[in-house]
């Protein structure tokens, strides 16, 4: 059932996008219009949808291995130089030991060019926090937005890379372990309350000194939550704090192809995410993630709950991420 789904899913993807596919870039000087015909949201979409389709990814389970290695199957198709799956171990809030995998890709040879680090968590959370049925409170949630967009929007990103080169390098990371950290509603007396038990994948990574002997990215953008209907991306104050200027071009990019509306101009909430470790270890980084939602003034009603499923997912946000990420990407030198 599932093979036949994802195929199904990809066909009609294939079908969408084949004019934009075919389209040819244009020269260096219009790397925008590139960015335009070689980001398909809906094979983004596809790829959300097959992650979400292997079952809740939690740290350690099959479908999070499977889901390491579909990543790494595809960036290793798109043409990345090099593509790796990184195992390291690490200890839950609660002290149960979870085996980690991050898959790290290079686009561009390290020949001394500048890079950009793009990264997104691929893990989903193992409990439904936010469920308003406390039974069901402690099943894993599908993690649609909250794992498989951003995931999904960077394995996009990484075919148009494949077809059409940037002129900086570009270095992709897919986390795990980002979505086990601790919260009141689910977690014993007397564990670890830190907000380092989240984003585990991350200071794994960073810990291992990655970059030692290589070029560093000049900073980083992390995709979190960036599929969900209607969804506003605010700036985020950690990312305002470590990397106004890469905030302030990406909205400004962002306007310009006509996402204004969705990417606000204006300052939002201070979110724990992964893009907080990657500033620490150096490389400033920025969060797009939708937490200014009007309902609740922080994340979607659906987070941390069962209800954050594919019913939610739209293309249209999908499409003003990648498509604005992609965008700037085109236009580093
Ligand atoms: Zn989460």
């Amino acid at each position: 059932m599932r093979a036949l789904a994802i195929t199904t899913a990809l066909a009609a993807a294939l079908a969408a996008c084949s004019a934009g596919s075919n389209a040819a870039p244009a020269g260096e000087g219009a790397h925008g219009g590139a960015a335009d015909s070689l980001f398909c949201a809906d094979s983004a979409y596809a790829r959300v949808a097959e992650q979400v389709a292997l079952g809740p990814r939690t740290p350690g389970s099959d479908a999070a291995r499977e889901c390491a290695e579909r990543i790494a199957a595809l960036l290793d198709g798109y043409g990345a130089d090099s593509t790796a799956i990184h195992e390291a171990e690490a200890r839950r809030f609660d002290g149960q030991p979870l085996r980690l995998r991050n898959v790290f890709a290079r686009f561009g040879a390290d020949d001394g060019r500048r890079r950009i680090l793009l990264l997104a968590h691929y893990d989903t959370r193992p409990w439904a926090d936010m469920e308003a049925d406390a039974a069901r409170r402690m099943q894993p949630i599908p993690g649609a937005n909250d794992g498989a967009s951003g995931t999904g929007v960077l394995l996009e990103i990484a075919r148009a890379l494949g077809r059409h080169p940037a002129r900086v390098g570009v270095d992709m990371l897919f986390v795990d372990g980002e979505d086990s950290g601790y919260s009141d509603a689910i977690a014993p007396a007397g564990t670890d309350e830190s907000a380092d038990t989240w984003c585990l994948g991350t200071q794994a990574w960073f810990g291992t000194d990655p970059y030692r002997g290589s070029t560093a990215p000049a900073y980083a953008i992390l995709l979190d939550m960036v599929g969900g209907a209607g969804a506003r991306f605010h700036r985020e104050q950690f990312s305002d704090a470590a990397a106004a200027r890469v905030v302030d071009r990406l909205w400004a990019e962002a306007a310009a192809l006509g996402y204004g509306d969705i990417f606000v101009d204006a300052t939002g909430g201070a979110v724990v995410d992964d893009h907080i470790y990657v500033s620490r270890a150096g490389i400033p980084a920025v969060d797009i993630i939708e937490h200014m939602h009007p309902a609740t003034g922080s994340f979607a009603p659906v987070w941390h709950t069962h209800a954050d499923n594919m019913d939610n997912i739209d293309p249209a946000t999908l499409r003003a991420a990648g498509h604005t990420v992609l965008s700037l990407i085109y236009k580093e030198k």
